[in-house]
């Protein structure tokens, strides 16, 4: 889970697949194997950062609400509470998926082609 959450590759477990802030490589720089095989392949993690997103705006909105009632901008309160929790959740999100769509078997090593060498 840790490795995961940090964006390390799920095939070998060294190979950093997560780099900045949610860019995943192509491929492992350790094993080689190939990330990406989908456009869509990372809406998952997208639903699921903006999931938790909007949990955190709940949260601290109903604690805010209970605390102070309504007040004049509650709604910056909850427009910063958004986007910090998605920036910080999104990157160990994406490192998560990569892990999930590894043990479905969508993450794979390419086999290797014997007729590649000679084209
Ligand atoms: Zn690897």
């Amino acid at each position: 889970m840790v490795a995961a959450i940090l964006g390390r590759c799920p095939n070998c477990r060294e190979g950093q697949a997560v780099r900045g802030l949610s860019r995943v490589v192509a491929s492992c720089p350790v094993c080689g194997v190939r990330f990406e095989r989908d456009p869509g392949s990372w809406l998952g993690a997208a639903v699921i950062a903006y999931a938790i997103g909007v949990l955190a705006v709940a949260v601290v909105g109903t604690l805010l609400v209970a605390r102070r009632g309504l007040f004049v901008g509650l709604e910056w309160w909850l427009v910063a509470t958004a986007v910090v929790s998605v920036l910080l959740v999104y990157r160990p999100v994406k490192g998560w998926w990569l892990w999930v769509m590894w043990a479905a078997g969508w993450i794979h090593r390419d086999r290797e082609d014997p007729e590649a060498g000679s084209r």
